[in-house]
């Protein structure tokens, strides 16, 4: 309400300025027949005169009226130089500051709502660079003074920075004007000021910053070589250190574009993915699974039965499951591929040698045009008093040390609420374990949508999990054989008494003892990079866990396609790593799956959305499987075919998710998917059918309300 009024009032005095043509006052020549009263005036009170035009002057430039130009001259005409510029000066980056504020009052918050995702980007740049760039089109006089002030308001610009670098920036102009109308008399138009040769001056003045800023860029870049010396010639093209996801698949494309490059891996090839991760945690989840079926198989018309199994051997399939992947990842492939494997520890001495302690004695040095940096992350253990005297797992350690045991931990205490937690809780439960699991958090899965986290939380408990949420562990105790863990919620203490605890709340990046400190490679939990993923040095590069901001396989190998080839061809072309469409999955049951945005993401981040959703329980495929629960929910921007995420809790919900994240990637809409045949009785259809909820909310009345009389008509 208050800004309508806001814009009334403003519309109503431009009207105004318009309807009493006072626009008239100020033009060349208004201004010119005018001078001599206002010369009197000037004289008579001067003070007070100059008070009332910086307030004229401030107005003018606050309510984007016409004129501003002439109001410059007649301050030069009435004030002199110096005066004239110092009022200018003041009036107008007021006026324009006001003009910003008004502007980003009015307009900003539909504006940021409406296109935020288009403008995230841009809104980077301007928070970055932004000061940079109105400086240049201050400095410019070409760019219209009003249109700046109302678009840079849009921006996230901080409106003190707005108004300095607009009063710096434009006092240049401000003079040239002002000095013009100091001569005002023999002015005979107002293209006059501006000669092609000034204007150049004031391109090139413009430009300045920005070739600056490059420059400095360039010297900064050299700067940090300072102190180095580059070897004349290079061993390698590349040296890659880390051989997980991020490490293999930087080495694997230079090897294919036929790079000499070494990958240094100090310990398992395939990394945590391979080893620790991704892999192993697969495999339990669906021994858990089985049995958790067998315990419900009436559902499928079976005889439930209690499922009668060796621990031992569920672990020993784990391990058989990583060593049937680990050709994949092994020393054995990537030679053939035409990759130097060496295994072990590598440290980078300066920004083109690597020292590396190999495995087997001995060490190596080597030197590389670039280095890509993939060295991982391990899991984050907190600092909770006697947990070191209870003792813990974590992934790292969990799956050799639970193989040793016959069965399952009696008692499992699963720190963290994660991905990784639910994960292993969920499939320790099933495996005959009580598991309680602690999170800090309200709710577990705590970065997707509330309704997401209730229905695993549902079915969690349904497997016996005791999850308390909000819960913050506080010490562990140790008593002869008993274990346990003091939670602590709202000031309430309770006791947990356990035979293992699993510490499952986060993974921190490797960041120490291969050199980053000596080298001055900044770190903020991660290692720095820029959008190029090149580190402070720019031949040398992070991917995957170690650079972030993501901690999936995918993204690490992701990341590395832009590591390797910026290493390599960054000479020629850089590219930014594109991070639009990054899709996850975290396999509890029922799965969950995502990409783009989440409900309570474009909330928190104010941009409009539209939601559709599509139960599962009406999927023929999922109620012949006796799995019709979950959904697939997608947003999209309001009143367009653009999907701006999706969230899929379901079984299969990992698999059912490229679909769509095919479709974001290549800018298609839900009309696209609907068009597309898919398999019947497939659980892929579950997309289809929700894009026909999209559809049928977007039907267009007014044509079906044709339509009907159309048919009514036909029928006779
Ligand atoms: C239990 C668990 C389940 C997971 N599940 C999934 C999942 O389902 N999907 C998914 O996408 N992600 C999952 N992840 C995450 C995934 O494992 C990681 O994102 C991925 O491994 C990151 O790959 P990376 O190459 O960055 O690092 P890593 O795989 O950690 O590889 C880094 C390698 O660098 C080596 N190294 C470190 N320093 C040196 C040095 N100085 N010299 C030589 N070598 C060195 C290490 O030995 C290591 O092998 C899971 C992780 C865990 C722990």
């Amino acid at each position: 309400m208050k800004k309508i009024g806001l814009l009334v009032l403003i519309a109503a005095i431009v009207a105004g300025f318009f309807y009493f043509d006072l626009h008239q006052l100020l033009t060349l020549e208004g201004l010119k027949s005018g001078l001599v009263q206002f010369e009197e005036w000037r004289s008579a009170s001067p003070v007070l005169v100059a008070g009332v035009f910086l307030l004229l002057y401030v107005a003018v430039t606050a309510l984007s009226l016409p004129g501003a130009v002439i109001m410059t001259l007649a301050a030069g005409a009435l004030f002199g130089l110096f005066w004239g510029t110092v009022i200018v000066s003041f009036a107008s980056s007021i006026g324009a500051t006001l003009a910003f504020l008004a502007s980003r009052y009015l307009l900003q918050d539909t504006v940021q709502k409406r296109f935020g995702d288009r403008l995230k980007a841009f809104n980077e740049g301007v928070e970055k660079e932004g000061a940079f760039y109105l400086f240049t089109l201050r400095l410019v006089p070409v760019f219209p003074f009003f249109l700046i002030n109302l678009l840079m308001g849009l921006t996230a610009l901080k409106a003190f920075t707005f108004y300095w670098v607009s009063q710096l920036g434009m006092l240049v102009g401000t003079v040239v004007y002002v000095n013009a109308g100091t001569q005002l008399g023999q002015l005979e138009s107002l293209s006059g000021i501006l000669s092609p040769a000034l204007l150049l001056s004031f391109v090139l003045l413009g430009v300045f910053p920005l070739i600056a800023k490059k420059l400095l860029g360039v010297i900064k870049a050299r700067r940090v070589y300072a102190n180095f010396t580059k070897p004349k010639k290079f061993d390698r093209n590349l040296i890659v250190i880390g051989g997980g996801a991020g490490g293999l698949v930087s080495a694997y494309i230079a090897a294919a574009v036929k790079a000499k490059v070494t990958l240094v891996e100090a310990h398992k090839m395939g990394g945590d993915c391979l080893n620790y991760g991704c892999i192993p945690s697969k495999a339990i989840i669906k021994s858990a699974k089985v049995a958790q079926q067998m315990r419900h198989a009436e559902k499928y018309g079976l005889e439930a039965s209690q499922p009668n199994f060796s621990f031992k051997k569920v672990m020993q399939r784990v391990h058989d499951v990583i060593a049937k992947v680990e050709p994949h990842d092994s020393v054995e492939r990537y030679t053939e591929l035409g990759v130097d494997v060496v295994q072990g520890y590598a440290t980078i001495v300066d920004p083109w040698t690597v020292e590396i302690k190999l495995n087997d004695g001995g060490t190596q040095r080597l030197t590389a045009r670039s280095i890509v940096l993939a060295t991982g992350a391990r899991p984050f253990v907190p600092p909770i008093p006697g947990l070191d005297d209870v003792g813990y797992y974590t992934s790292d350690t969990l799956w050799e040390e639970f193989a040793k045991f016959d069965e399952p931990p009696k008692r499992l205490v699963v720190l963290g609420g994660g991905p990784i937690g639910s994960e292993l809780a969920q499939s320790f439960a099933r495996l005959g374990s009580t598991v309680t699991q602690v999170e800090r958090s309200s709710r577990i899965m705590i970065r997707e949508d509330e309704e997401v986290s209730e229905l695993v939380q549902e079915s969690m408990r349904a497997d016996g999990i005791n999850i308390l949420t909000s819960h913050n562990a506080i010490r562990c105790e140790k008593e002869g054989d008993v274990k346990r863990l003091i939670v602590e919620k709202d000031g309430q203490e309770s006791v947990i008494e356990f035979d293992a605890l699993l510490c499952a709340v986060g993974r921190e990046a490797r960041l120490e003892g291969y050199g980053l400190e000596n080298l001055g490679i900044e770190t903020k939990r991660t290692i720095v990079t820029n959008d190029y993923l090149e580190t402070l040095f720019p031949n040398i590069y992070a991917a995957g866990d170690v650079a972030g901001p993501y901690q999936f396989t995918h993204v690490a190998a992701h990341q590395a396609w832009y590591a390797a080839v910026n290493a390599l061809f960054g000479t020629f072309k850089k590219f930014r790593a594109d991070y639009r469409v990054i899709p996850w999955a975290t396999f509890v049951d029922p799965e969950v799956a995502r990409v783009g945005l989440s409900e309570q993401d474009a909330k928190e981040q104010g941009i409009a959305y539209e939601v559709v959703r599509y139960g599962l329980d009406d999927l023929d495929r999922a109620i012949a499987d006796s799995a019709d629960h979950g959904f697939v929910k997608v947003l999209t921007v309001p009143g367009k075919d653009k999907i701006l995420g999706v969230t899929i809790v379901g079984e299969h919900a990992g698999d059912l998710l490229p679909e769509f994240v095919l479709a974001m990637k290549h800018g298609l809409g839900l009309n696209k998917i609907l068009g597309t045949i898919h398999t019947y009785p497939t659980w892929a259809e579950s997309n289809k059918y929700a894009a026909g909820e999209w559809k049928r909310a977007h039907a267009p009345q007014g044509v079906l309300n044709w339509l009907e009389k159309y048919h009514t008509w036909r029928r006779g």
